[in-house]
């Protein structure tokens, strides 16, 4: 397996780097981690090496079967829904912040 490079100078003297801010502890659930390059200092990010997604079907630790028996219109469909819910909560927030402009 190729070892994680800096992608600013090619070296291979990284290390993990800390989540600074909530952005970045957001990219957790992308699989996504920051790195540092101790060669140049450049911080990059890196999908994690070792992902579930690479393993056989029946080798994957706690897979989400429910969901991966589903065709990609129903995800797209449930996806559709979620942000159709985050729409309306968001509506709602300014409707009882005053959105009416007070009636
Ligand atoms: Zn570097």
């Amino acid at each position: 397996m190729a070892p994680l490079n800096c992608p600013a100078c090619g070296s291979a003297n990284i290390r993990r780097s800390q989540r600074r801010n909530v952005f970045e502890k957001a990219l957790r659930s992308l699989r996504l981690r920051p790195w540092r390059c101790l060669d140049c200092q450049a911080r990059f990010f890196r999908f994690r090496r070792r992902s579930p997604n690479h393993l056989p079907q029946d080798k994957r630790p706690h897979a989400p079967r429910g969901w991966e028996r589903l065709s990609t219109s129903t995800k797209v469909q449930i996806v559709g829904y979620a942000i159709g819910a985050v729409l309306i909560l968001a509506l709602l927030r300014w409707l009882i912040s005053g959105g009416l402009g007070g009636g």
